[in-house]
């Protein structure tokens, strides 16, 4: 078991005030990011021990919004970088200085007027010119973070002949001429959320990083590594808002007695508990046995699924009290992300049933 005390020292001193740039530096700058990716061990899988120190002390100090914001940089932005850049000097510079916290960066996969699991037909494209540089074109939205970024790290169709074998990133400056970006949103606040277009935004040789044509098998390893960070995520906020919801109702007079004390309340509450011990069960299992990209999909269905009954019922069982500003209401609208980002609940639904058969085999 690694011993984390100086990470967790330094996730301690994230403040409730914090936006995701400084939260970002901070964890940089005291070797945390780092941390979150031990070396020498390929593929990159994060540390499950530290990110779930992470996620608990930022679930419970900041926005929904900014901890989205971090978490899905840690888990995209940065291991892309820190594999790329075996390949690429740019990405290795890039890389360097996200780890420790001095830049941020945002990968940008999901096209604009397509489905986000069509990725296969995107239309941003890469084309090569005969002077040996490159052109990138097309439109990028929902990109977490793409507002505090120096970089995007795009998915680009190079060689559509080639199938799968015909994608590429391409790390684009934020200043680069032809490139231009928006919020996408003005909820998530904090998040950085943004969309983007590349209108014949040249690139450098340099500026394609990683194993060229090999973005999409890139890009699994990241959803499975996106998959895993928002599940053990989605744990945190659903133990954080059960105890809060128990600590409400214990207090809850109805004159006589608590909300707490009525055993229709209490039974609902016990059901939310044992679908949170299932969806704990499930992240504890990564830890026994990590890696796998079909028990990623399981447990990401699961997180948000989980998610979204204990925000439901737990907004049910507080009355009027979670329509109050910041309150638990607003919480469920954004929490629905769970269920949409790194893949839709509907989409990784058909991939479990692709793999329900090795999903069903014994492995006791
Ligand atoms: C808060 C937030 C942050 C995001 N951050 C990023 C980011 O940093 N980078 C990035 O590239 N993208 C990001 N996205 C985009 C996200 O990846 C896409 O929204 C997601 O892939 C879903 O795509 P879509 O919105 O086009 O929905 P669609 O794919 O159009 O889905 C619509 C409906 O169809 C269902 N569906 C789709 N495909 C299938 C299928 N194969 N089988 C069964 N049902 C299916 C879905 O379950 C859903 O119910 C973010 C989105 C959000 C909301």
């Amino acid at each position: 078991m690694t011993d984390h005390r100086d990470d967790i020292d330094v996730i301690d001193s994230i403040q409730a005030d914090d936006d995701a740039p400084t939260v970002w530096r901070k964890l940089g700058e005291g070797h945390v990011l780092r941390n979150l990716y031990p070396d020498g061990q390929r593929p990159l899988e994060p540390d499950i021990g530290l990110v779930d120190e992470l996620v608990r002390t930022l679930d419970a100090r900041l926005p929904l919004g900014v901890v989205m914001s971090v978490c899905v940089e840690a888990a995209t932005a940065l291991p892309l970088l820190l594999e790329t850049a075996r390949h690429s000097p740019v990405a290795a510079e890039l890389g360097d200085a996200v780890a420790r916290g001095q830049r941020l960066a945002s990968v940008a996969t999901t096209d604009v007027g397509l489905a986000g699991s069509a990725l296969d037909a995107m239309n941003t494209s890469l084309t090569h010119e005969d002077d040996g540089g490159s052109v990138l074109r097309g439109a990028k939205e929902w990109i977490t973070g793409a507002l505090h970024a120096s970089h995007i790290i795009v998915l680009t169709k190079d060689r559509p002949e080639r199938g799968i074998l015909g994608f590429s990133w391409s790390l684009v400056p934020v200043e680069r001429d032809g490139m231009t970006r928006w919020p996408s949103t003005t909820s998530f606040p904090g998040s950085g959320l943004g969309d983007m277009s590349f209108d014949d935004v040249a690139i450098a040789t340099d500026e394609i990083i990683g194993r060229r044509g090999r973005g999409l098998l890139d890009l699994a390893l990241l959803v499975a590594n996106e998959r895993l960070v928002m599940s053990i995520w989605a744990r945190a906020l659903g133990r954080r808002v059960l105890v809060d919801t128990i600590e409400y109702l214990a207090g809850r007079s109805t004159g006589h007695a608590k909300l707490w004390d009525n055993p229709a309340i209490r039974a609902r509450v016990a059901e939310c508990v044992v679908d949170w011990r299932q969806l704990d069960a499930l992240c504890r299992n990564e830890v026994v046995s990590p890696g796998d990209p079909r028990s990623r999909m399981v447990l990401k269905v699961a997180a948000a699924g989980t998610v979204r009954r204990i925000v439901g019922t737990c907004t049910d069982l507080r009355g009027a009290e979670p329509l109050r500003d910041g309150g638990l209401a607003e919480l469920g609208a954004e929490a629905a992300m769970f269920g949409i980002l790194g893949g839709t609940s509907g989409a990784l639904l058909a991939g479990i049933a692709d793999a329900a058969t090795e999903l069903l085999a014994d492995r006791t």
